[in-house]
């Protein structure tokens, strides 16, 4: 989204239809709080060779925008930059050579912009890409009312699912997914610990362990969040302010341990996690806002024999499986709540001061 400019005419006197050039976009031009976020008219892009221009219906926020916002995220931020990696709408239009796609397809764009030839591409891992691009880094974002992307990128969304639910889908699901089942080869009959059950990516691996036949334990900064995940599926809940995570978990387990912890938040609770694993037991890991380095104790990881295993982000193929799931009503993603596109810094305010449960939606 390049060659941007302030609107100088006021958007009621810009026609309705396709000679709109302008589009509104949430951007920032400096690291900062949300007070540098800038409602903004932008320049409408018009779709190249192999991609198409979406209408965005709902746009989701993930943890990984505050980050970005505030200069943390470890990623390469050029400005102006317009957030939003997740998001679900309607084609409005085609670029050239676009095959299989049609203008109205109701789509929700896969995260990673990947390069189809590497090594992992053409082994079917492609969130492993060599030369990765990510929606609202290489593209424009989803806190805007249209963007391009390349049609190949492109996920079908099912009937019975809303805009709103497909935009909160993918990062929570897919992740949980891969995280569960292909990094965590989580099987039936096993006990799985999901860390942090409020949260989007944890109140969807409540949901997917539960379909597996897991027996699932969770913990939660509050109680109310534990009886929200026990709507979910969560057999049962440990306040991890007020309560010795585990001391519990091995009250719960007859002094077992679980199979595997599904981690997400860094800091003390991968130590928890690791002690409150079953020998031979298994720790995925995605993703660390809560303390990045960690202390690291060896003796009792390899007496256990213990494994820690990384996981980076999904494919497109977990993705469609995750929404054929929904399709079926046997997951169900969580919209907290809804905002305006003009709402955004409210929205992100939200997520910062952690009150939701499940996912915060922008509806542009
Ligand atoms: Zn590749």
């Amino acid at each position: 989204m390049t060659g941007s400019r302030k609107s100088d005419i006021n958007a009621e006197d810009v026609p309705v239809g396709k000679e709109v050039e302008q589009l509104k976009a949430v951007r920032f031009h400096e690291f900062g709080g949300v007070d540098v976020l800038r409602v903004e008219e932008v320049d409408d892009p018009s779709p190249g060779p192999g991609e198409v221009l979406v209408g965005i219906r709902a746009s989701a926020l993930n943890h990984l925008d505050v980050d970005v916002r505030d200069g943390t995220s470890r990623f390469p931020v050029s400005f102006p930059h317009t957030l939003g990696v997740e998001l679900a709408g309607e084609i409005e239009a085609l670029g050239e050579g676009v095959e299989g796609w049609s203008p109205g397809d109701r789509v929700n764009p896969y995260i990673m912009e990947t390069c189809g030839e590497c090594r992992y591409c053409a082994t079917g891992r492609e969130n492993l890409c060599l030369a990765p691009g990510f929606i609202s880094f290489t593209t424009g974002g989803g806190y805007a009312e249209r963007v391009v992307v390349k049609a190949r990128n492109l996920i079908r969304v099912p009937g019975g699912v809303s805009f709103e639910e497909a935009a909160a889908l993918q990062v929570a699901f897919a992740t949980s997914w891969h995280m569960l089942f292909t990094r965590g080869n989580l099987r039936a009959g096993e006990t799985v610990m999901i860390n942090s059950v409020g949260s989007g990516i944890g109140s969807a691996a409540v949901q997917l362990a539960k379909i597996a036949g897991a027996f699932v334990i969770g913990n939660a900064s509050s109680d109310e969040k534990l009886a929200r995940a026990g709507e979910l599926g969560l057999d049962a809940g440990i306040n991890h302010v007020t309560e010795d995570v585990v001391a519990r978990v091995m009250e719960l387990t007859g002094d077992r341990g679980v199979d595997l912890v599904y981690e997400h938040v860094g800091g003390e609770l991968f130590q928890k996690g690791l002690d409150s694993l079953a020998k031979d037991g298994r720790l995925v890991i995605c993703g660390g806002h809560s303390g990045e380095v960690v202390p690291f104790d060896i003796i009792p990881f390899f007496r256990g024999q213990k494994t820690v295993i990384g996981s980076f982000t999904y494919t497109r193929e977990e993705v469609a499986s995750c929404f054929a799931l929904a399709a079926r009503g046997l997951i169900k993603p969580i919209v907290h709540r809804t905002f305006p596109l003009d709402d955004a810094g409210e929205a992100m305010a939200t997520m910062e001061r952690r009150e939701h449960f499940g996912k915060l939606v922008l509806v542009p």
